[in-house]
C-alpha cells in the first residue's frame, strides 16, 4: 500500500483514472504510482512510460494488471 506522511501534500480525488485496469505493456496514461491489482506489487512510472510485463516476486500463472493510485501533478 501506498504511504505518506504529510497530509498536506496530497488529496482525495474521485478522477475516473484510478477506475481503470491496465494490461502491462501499454504506455502508462498518466505519471503516478500504479498497482498491480494481483499482488498488490506497486511501481512508480512516468507518463507515457511502458507498465511493465513482468516485475519481482510476481505469482507464476496469474495476469499482471496494473491500476493507478496516486496521480503525480505535473505544474
Ligand atoms: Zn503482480
Amino acid at each position: 500500500m501506498a504511504l505518506y506522511k504529510n497530509s498536506q501534500v496530497v488529496k482525495h480525488s474521485d478522477h475516473a483514472a484510478f477506475d481503470a485496469i491496465h494490461n502491462p505493456g501499454i504506455a502508462a496514461p498518466d505519471a503516478g504510482i500504479y498497482r498491480c491489482i494481483n499482488c498488490s506489487h506497486e511501481i512508480g512510472i512516468a507518463k507515457g512510460h511502458t507498465l511493465p510485463p513482468q516485475h519481482q516476486n510476481h505469482p507464476d500463472g496469474v495476469a499482471i494488471k496494473w491500476q493507478m493510485v496516486a496521480f503525480a501533478q505535473h505544474k
